[in-house]
């Protein structure tokens, strides 16, 4: 490396959590970084909303494995509890079901035990072996999937990974394996929807995410106070704190390649800015189609993998608190198999959706104006194709929600709304690039994807790398952090 090259910046494009991550990794080696985000504020699918006095998570509304988000903040020399202060809820989540049968899942485990025994005693002992198969798969998951991601099937191969293989269970799938601990049809239901934490289907996944139960019950879910959003302005700080550089309203139109490497982007607007290494946090089927000079082949392999499912989002701030809401709440469909058919296979609207509403305003009164609730409404949906015009039939499929919200115990829902905002797909494809408004990237609906995603270094060019839930080890905000750190680690061992 001459000396000109020595000031030049490490550029990272994007500033989503998985982007904010390895800004903090490298500048905290003493790296030159500068962070260029398309949007007005960093943090990516981790966003807000705020207006009428309602603040809104427009993305990630539960905070899971915090030790992660702590580590982020320890390679800095830097406390998370100085910035952030997290709380554990519970109960965890409450479940409904159309017929009135109510579950609330909680960390105490005698109260776990009460709940779980009121919809079938046996299942009491089947919690307590699912559990102990559950910690099996993580502990023998963390190393190679989570904290050491591979680059491909070469690194894959280690005799701790291959003396692990059986224990991840990844030729069943979740639902078998959970039917296998489960008599009520209901638990079976609550531990198969898991899979849903990566854009996935129970009927079709590796047994091997029952790890993330086992995460939920045994590590706990956390809210941040003040809301999810505060994650991405701690991120911000401390990587500007060690020096990092971050823009913003900057969107880059090209990635610049001479000789086989990356040496810079350009942005929208011409202005060209030179690097030592360039790291792409953008969804990398995005980046070859659109930013990679000569990606398009890359782009057409990428496009045939599977992507996870998009989400149907409404923002509602409602002038009135119902009691029966938790933070987190989930109105099941009757149906869940006919559910994931008709969004991952046939890839429409599930007529007879699960829906899950997040009132953050329950722990953090905050978030909402006094005798006001903020409620999120999530429903998974297919990622956009010919099939749906969301612009037809988001209305109807707004009523739908909200006639079935209100059946199932929402007196009068939609007369006590005062702010509503939807998001289809498209808002999500359109605001971070998410290519078919993809949550989570790539879909882990067979045992193989871990091995289709592209690795963190890419292998054609020299220079270029990836960050976040396109990569390794995959969607959600640990893994993408996790990402973060690992693509740094690969970013310095290729310094000079
Ligand atoms: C509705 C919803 C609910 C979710 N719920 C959860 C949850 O409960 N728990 C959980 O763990 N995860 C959840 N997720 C997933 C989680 O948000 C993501 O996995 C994670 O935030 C993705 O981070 P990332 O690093 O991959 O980057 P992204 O968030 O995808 O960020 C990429 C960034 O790159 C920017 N960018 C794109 N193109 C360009 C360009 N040309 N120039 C400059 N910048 C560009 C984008 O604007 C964006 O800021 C949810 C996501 C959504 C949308």
């Amino acid at each position: 490396m001459n000396n000109g090259q020595k000031n030049l910046p490490i550029i990272i494009v994007g500033g989503g959590l998985g982007g904010l991550s390895a800004a903090i990794h490298l500048a905290a080696r003493g790296q030159r970084v500068l962070v260029v985000e398309k949007n007005e504020r960093v943090g990516g699918k981790l966003n807000l909303v705020e207006a009428g006095g309602f603040t809104f998570d427009t993305g990630p509304s539960l905070l899971t494995m915090p030790w992660v988000l702590r580590s982020v903040f320890a390679v800095a020399g830097r406390r998370m509890e100085d910035v952030l202060t997290i709380t554990q809820l519970e109960p965890i989540c409450r479940f409904r079901w159309p017929d009135g049968t109510q579950f609330d899942a909680c960390q105490n485990l005698p109260q776990l035990a009460e709940q779980i025994a009121r919809l079938e005693p046996a299942d009491v002992a089947g919690f307590l072996r699912f559990i102990a198969y559950a910690e099996r798969i993580y502990r023998a998951a963390e190393g190679p999937f989570l904290l050491r991601p591979f680059d491909g099937l070469r690194d894959l191969v280690t005799p701790e990974l291959v003396s692990g293989t059986l224990r991840i269970d990844p030729f069943r799938t979740v639902d078998q394996a959970v039917s296998g601990f489960f008599r009520s049809p209901y638990l079976r239901q609550v531990f198969d929807r898991y899979a849903t934490y990566n854009g996935s289907s129970p009927f079709c996944a590796p047994a091997t995410f029952n790890l993330i139960p086992y995460v939920e019950f045994v590590q706990g879910a956390w809210h941040v106070s003040g809301g999810m959003y505060q994650i991405a302005r701690a991120l911000a700080a401390l990587a500007r704190d060690l020096g990092a550089e971050i823009r913003t309203g900057a969107p880059v139109e090209r990635i610049d390649i001479h000789s086989g490497a990356a040496t810079g982007v350009v942005l929208a607007g011409g202005e060209r800015i030179a690097a030592t290494h360039v790291i792409v946090n953008a969804d990398p089927r995005y980046a070859y189609a659109n930013l990679v000079p000569g990606g398009e082949k890359m782009a057409a392999r990428l496009a045939r993998i599977e992507s996870s499912y998009s989400g149907f989002v409404l923002l509602l701030g409602v002038d009135r608190i119902y009691p029966e809401l938790l933070h987190h709440n989930i109105y099941f469909s009757s149906d869940y198999r006919a559910e994931f058919q008709a969004i991952v296979n046939v890839q429409v609207p599930a007529p007879d959706p699960t829906i899950y509403v997040c009132a953050a305003s329950v722990t953090d009164a905050h978030l909402a104006p006094p005798g006001h609730m903020n409620l999120f409404v999530l429903i998974n949906a297919p990622v956009l194709n010919a099939r749906v015009n969301w612009v037809r039939e988001a209305p109807g499929y707004r009523d739908l929600v909200m006639r079935k919200l209100e059946r199932m115990g929402l007196a009068d829902l939609s007369r006590h709304i005062v702010f509503e905002q939807i998001w289809t797909p498209a808002t999500i494809n359109q605001r971070y690039h998410a290519p078919g408004g993809a949550i989570y990237g790539l879909a882990s609906n067979n045992p193989w994807t871990a091995f289709l995603r592209p690795p963190l270094r890419a292998r054609e060019l020299r220079h270029l790398y990836f960050v976040g839930g396109g990569t390794h080890p995959g969607g959600g905000i640990p893994l993408v952090l996790l990402s973060g750190r690992a693509v740094a680690e690969r970013v310095l061992a290729d310094v000079p």
